[in-house]
């Protein structure tokens, strides 16, 4: 699925590009790198609301320097759960610490490895 941006990561604008604030999505927080283009710090996702969780990075001290974001809506948690793993193991960005975790109440397996989950 194709994603949107890059966008500036401000409140007006997520509003705007990220419409619908009740489904799933993944984003990436980045910024514009004058010879690479947009480079990222972090892939994220929410099960419940991209919207909402995007706001949470606005005025964030942690993502300062990072002022740009690109989303994807999925249809599923389980989807969005599935491309965030992918994009963790292929190339995790430097906030990207632990691998992320299950939606909530699922036992779904990482799409990449078997490894990634004791049970
Ligand atoms: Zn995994």
């Amino acid at each position: 699925m194709p994603y949107s941006g890059p966008h500036l990561l401000d409140h007006d604008v997520i509003n705007r590009v990220v419409t619908n604030k009740k489904s799933p999505g993944t984003y990436y927080i980045g910024r514009i790198d004058k010879d690479k283009g947009f480079v990222y710090v972090k892939i994220g996702r929410d099960d419940v609301s991209a919207n909402t969780r995007l706001h949470s990075y606005v005025n964030n001290d942690e993502y300062k320097r990072w002022t740009y974001f690109k989303f994807c809506y999925w249809a599923t948690p389980r989807e969005a759960f599935e491309e965030e793993s992918r994009v963790f193991h292929k190339g995790p960005g430097p906030k990207n610490e632990y691998h992320p975790a299950r939606p909530d109440s699922t036992d779904y397996p990482c799409p990449v490895s078997d490894d990634c989950f004791d049970s």
